[in-house]
């Protein structure tokens, strides 16, 4: 072999970079921010990979991948310019890889376990994974994707979110007959209704469920379990339930003021922006005034979307206001800086203390105080103990209340013999299933709000666990092991 042949690659030590809008035009736009990279670039991105092998003592990559990806193999595939077979090793496992490419926090999942990462930057596997279901989406539309012979089993999935959907389309991969029954008109639960256009265009949404009915699965929109059908009456027509309806009850910060005219939840905000369009007024007749000033209060990725909206919107300053400092933000920091960059303004160690109104009963003010960090608590990060006196004002037209959501309590309000843990979210034992025999639940309603790739992992788990439940063994865990579960939580 020539000398230079046997000589190792100079590794790259950067992700090759993702074109994005400037900010400054970008404001002024709901198109999406990054603008994805072509074959070349990817090309060069998977040639830094190392193709390292897992070991017992070594973890890579695929350890950090909730649902299990083959990182290594599919890399390997772009490395040869091969794409076709690169996104199908991707789609064996994972059901919304052009999803999972946008929003997925990779920096701590696969990414953060990535070997080039340990001394250099991570090999941008998210970024290819887009790039992969993108290129995808580019190609001719292929017919019904081929689905084992039917097992004869039915399996109604309750709630069309990243959880349901990863449930649908793994026991439809299996044979099974799967229905979704989704309360709103379109599936993707957060993913539509939540998460902003800008960060992931509802049409690449549409595109990821079309692929998952084209396996054969039924989906039935604006049908509520609860209201429509309940729980036990859909176990009289299916073999098996799976319930993924997530966590869209919007928590309060319950201070005074907290009703007026102008004060409103995320939840609210976003679903109003993003399903009913009124970001396209006046072609769609459901305007959002946001006013000139926006306050939001929350410092996770639903703060990011609502104050970057905001702006959008037209409002001419859109500040958050966080209790604990930059280190402690919860959002991804992808969008901490897209946020930055756009000119939102961070207000940290600030919490809000009440709303003030002006003489219609719309608010004008929000009274917060400052804050200083003290011991670690229950979650790790130090407490944030007000610096009494330090009280001071912030003019707001709109403010926007992204604290936390609470699980959906339709379902187990209806569901009697379904237990619940002290948060609201259903008791489930390691395989998803619940305390009511041939249920099943994950994602958020059974973790509390989590993110996209951990729902689908639970999805995931649970889809394995129906298929062995409806094909060869039908026992389940005593009543007594939920009954702690419910306890411990
Ligand atoms: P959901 O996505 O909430 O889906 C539940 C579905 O069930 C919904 O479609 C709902 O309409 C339906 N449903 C509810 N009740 C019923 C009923 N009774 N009958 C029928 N259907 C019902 N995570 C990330 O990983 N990255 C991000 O960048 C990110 N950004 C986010 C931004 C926002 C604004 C929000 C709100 C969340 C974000 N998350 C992010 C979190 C992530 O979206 C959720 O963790 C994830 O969507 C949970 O999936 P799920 O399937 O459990 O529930
Ligand atoms: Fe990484 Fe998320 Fe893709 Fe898994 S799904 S490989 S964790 S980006
Ligand atoms: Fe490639 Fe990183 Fe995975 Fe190693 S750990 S195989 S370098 S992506």
């Amino acid at each position: 072999m020539p000398e230079e042949e046997k000589k190792p690659k100079k590794l790259v030590p950067k992700k090759y970079p993702m074109p994005e809008q400037d900010p400054k035009e970008r404001i002024h736009n709901f198109n999406e921010v990054p603008m994805g990279q072509d074959a070349q670039t990817a090309i060069a991105e998977a040639q830094r990979c190392l193709q390292c092998k897992r070991g017992p003592n070594r973890k890579v990559c695929m350890d950090g991948c909730p649902v299990e990806i083959e990182i290594p193999a599919f890399i390997k595939k772009v490395q040869e310019g091969d794409f076709a077979e690169a996104i199908k090793i991707i789609r064996q496992k994972q059901n919304l890889p052009a999803v999972c490419g946008r929003v997925c926090p990779y920096e701590n999942q696969c990414e953060g376990f990535c070997i080039v990462g340990k001394k250099n930057e991570p090999v941008g596997i998210g970024r290819l994974e887009r790039f992969l279901a993108d290129w995808e989406r580019n190609q001719p539309l292929q017919g019904k994707i081929d689905v084992p012979p039917p097992t004869g089993k039915k399996v109604a999935v309750v709630g069309g979110g990243p959880a349901g959907l990863t449930v649908a389309g793994d026991l439809a991969k299996l044979g099974h007959k799967v229905t979704v029954f989704e309360a709103l008109q379109y599936c993707g639960g957060v993913l539509v209704y939540g998460i902003p256009e800008f960060r992931l265009p509802k049409a690449i949404v549409y595109s990821e469920v079309d692929y998952i009915k084209r396996s054969g699965v039924e989906i039935l929109n604006d049908y509520v379990i609860g209201k429509l059908d309940t729980v036990d009456e859909l176990l009289k027509d299916y073999d098996a339930v799976f319930v993924g309806t997530g966590a869209g009850l919007p928590d309060w910060t319950n201070l005074p003021g907290e009703n007026l005219n102008g004060i409103m939840s995320a939840n609210e905000f976003l679903t109003r922006v993003n399903l009913m369009k009124a970001f396209k007024f006046p072609d769609y007749d459901t305007p959002v005034r946001v006013g000139e000033r926006v306050v939001t209060i929350g410092g996770g990725n639903v703060a990011m979307d609502c104050a970057r909206t905001s702006l959008r919107l037209g409002c001419k300053e859109s500040v958050i206001l966080y209790r604990r400092s930059d280190a402690e933000l919860p959002a991804r920091r992808e969008e901490v800086h897209h946020a930055q960059q756009e000119g939102v303004r961070f207000e940290l160690l600030a919490a809000p203390v009440k709303f003030i109104a002006d003489d219609c009963g719309n608010v004008k003010q929000v009274e917060a105080i400052r804050m200083q960090l003290g011991e670690p608590d229950a979650s790790g990060r130090r407490r944030p103990i007000k610096i009494e006196g330090s009280n001071f004002l912030i003019d707001a037209q709109t403010v926007l209340i992204a604290i936390g959501q609470s699980p959906n309590p339709l379902v187990p309000m209806t569901t009697p013999d379904l237990k619940t843990t002290k948060e609201g979210t259903i008791a489930v034992d390691e395989a998803g299933r619940t305390s009511k025999k041939g249920v099943f639940a994950g994602g958020d309603i059974a973790s509390g709000a989590a993110t996209v790739i951990l729902a689908m992992g639970d999805g995931k788990r649970a889809a394995r666990a129906m298929h062995k439940y409806l094909t060869e063994d039908s026992s389940w865990p005593a009543p007594e092991v939920f009954e702690k579960l419910s306890c411990e939580m």
